[in-house]
């Protein structure tokens, strides 16, 4: 089954259901205090804090979101895209947990014929609070699941709340196994990594009001006056069981740009399914589906709007791009990749997103101009490494006769900082010409920076995602109004 369609059986379902449809809004978020929409409750807040009424008591959408916090799980984990859809179900004072149950179940496991997704009700595997009663009774009495799969946890580990005293509840977290072929039997909870009991379903239910606090050391005051039910089903994931592939970059929304930077580069995708141990296979496969996923990403900013820029969403957007062109330079392709990737991409994804076929000119144009530009920067960084390389020697030279020529760490910062040029592209063109680069220097200096940016972060949740990892994690990627440079992260070293 088609993304495309799983996503439209989502809406007719809850549509048949009474809830009102609404269109995903901007990737842009609605919400002032975050960058982008990361769940499908954020342009519904108001309605959940209770600031103000819902216009409608029930409400279904697939709302387009982007985890800049998810970057370097992504090609790496099965389940991590920076933009991904969220296909939720909300209800404001009406329906609650046995209604949300309901729901669920009978969408997951209903027949095909009937416009539903028709998987195999035993796979499924629920997280559940603890002291949820009606939950778990409602899970094993009435929907009739084996206790076993029901698993019960502390509220501290499956609780939502805004970080703030206000509404607060726990989560019901429903996982498909995906068979003992990804991991040992045990459960969603012994299944720390996600491989096997694969999480795809968040039904969050609010009941309850909390008091001052931090992190998880609050105390629940009182109960809510009207209670809601907020859930987020990750499309990518439900497509990949649907589809029986192997992680979410396979899908049919994605798999095309493997396969076009596949054609491109020569490379065989696949040949690292082993995993880690693989070694430059593996790594290779890693860079494909980094490609594919960050050309998707860029590809929906820019139809939302967003343009290149060296803060706030323009910088997250440039980032994207970069570590795209630069993995597929690490693919073996030296020349302008988007033309093609942005394409296919665009082609995969048009059938739920026409807009995306209207605004074409435009979006083709912005970013292939920050590709050009960042190919400019490539070759400008290359002039400028050049020199330091030509000093480097000389100073060995100086020195020792036969030591080994070292560019200093705060040379690398600085073509990092300044020209954007990554450190694993500094190390690797200076070894090409038989130099050291000083690297112990150069992430002293990173973390430097990084503490300067951290240190400016603001703490805040909001939505049954914590909202507060989002603003962190944008701050250091350019966040804040001031360019602090590019912050460098464990896959920068190893794939862009
Ligand atoms: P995970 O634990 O796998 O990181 P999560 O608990 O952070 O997921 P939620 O905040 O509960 O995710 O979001 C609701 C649903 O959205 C998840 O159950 C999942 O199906 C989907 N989802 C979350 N993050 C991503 C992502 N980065 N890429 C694709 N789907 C995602
Ligand atoms: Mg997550
Ligand atoms: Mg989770
Ligand atoms: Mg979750």
């Amino acid at each position: 089954m088609r993304t495309s369609e799983i996503r439209s059986r989502w809406l007719d379902y809850f549509a048949a259901n009474d809830h009102e449809i609404r269109p995903s809004v901007s990737l842009v978020s609605p919400e002032p205090s975050i960058l982008f929409t990361v769940a499908g409750m954020v342009p519904f807040i108001p309605y959940i804090l209770g600031t103000e009424k819902a216009p409608w008591p029930r409400v279904a959408s697939v709302q387009k979101c982007i985890r800049t916090n998810d970057i370097d799980n992504v090609g790496r984990t099965t389940r991590h895209g920076t933009f991904f859809q969220m296909n939720g179900n909300f209800s404001f004072g009406d329906y609650f947990k046995e209604g949300a149950i309901d729901y669920a179940w009978d969408l997951l496991t209903g027949s095909r014929e009937e416009g539903k997704y028709g998987l195999d009700g035993d796979r499924l595997w629920m997280t559940i609070w603890e002291e949820d009663q009606v939950s778990l009774d409602h899970w094993t009495r009435v929907i009739g699941v084996p206790a076993e799969r029901v698993q019960r946890l502390p509220f501290a580990e499956i609780s939502w709340s805004t970080g703030q005293p206000g509404p607060a509840g726990a989560c019901c977290e429903i996982h498909y196994d995906r068979g003992p072929a990804y991991g040992p039997d045990g459960g969603p909870i012994a299944d720390a990594a996600g491989d096997r009991f694969l999480e795809i379903w968040n039904l969050v239910f609010d009941e309850f009001i909390r008091g001052e606090g931090e992190g998880h050391d609050f105390e629940l005051i009182g109960k809510l006056e009207q209670t809601a039910v907020d859930t987020g089903l990750g499309l990518e994931r439900l497509a990949f069981i649907m589809q029986d592939k192997p992680n979410m970059y396979e899908i049919d929304e994605v798999f095309p740009v493997i396969a076009a930077a596949e054609a491109m580069s020569g490379k065989t995708y696949g040949l690292g399914a082993a995993g880690p141990e693989a070694g430059d296979a593996y790594l290779d496969d890693v860079r494909l589906r980094v490609v594919a996923d960050h050309v998707r990403s860029a590809l929906m900013l820019i139809g939302d709007g967003v343009r290149p820029g060296n803060d706030g969403r323009g910088y997250v957007l440039r980032r994207l791009i970069r570590r795209a062109v630069r993995s597929m330079r690490l693919l073996g392709v030296g020349e302008a990749t988007l033309p093609t990737l942005l394409t296919a991409s665009k082609d995969a994804m048009k059938a739920s997103y026409p807009e995306l076929e209207t605004g074409w000119a435009t979006i083709s144009e912005v970013a292939y101009a920050e590709e050009d530009a960042f190919r400019r920067t490539l070759a400008a960084g290359t002039t400028i490494l050049d020199t330091a390389v030509t000093a480097a020697k000389e100073a060995a030279a100086v020195e020792a006769r036969g030591a080994r020529p070292v560019v200093p760490g705060k040379a690398a910062f600085e073509l990092h900082d300044t020209y954007g040029f990554p450190i694993d592209l500094t190390l690797e063109m200076a070894a090409e010409q038989g130099v050291d680069v000083d690297e112990a220097t150069f992430r002293t200096l990173m973390e430097e920076q990084k503490e300067r940016a951290r240190a400016d972060a603001r703490a805040k949740k909001a939505g049954h995602t914590d909202v507060r990892v989002f603003q962190d994690i944008e701050k250091q990627m350019g966040g804040g109004s001031e360019f602090l440079g590019y912050t460098e992260s464990a896959a920068d070293a190893t794939v862009t």
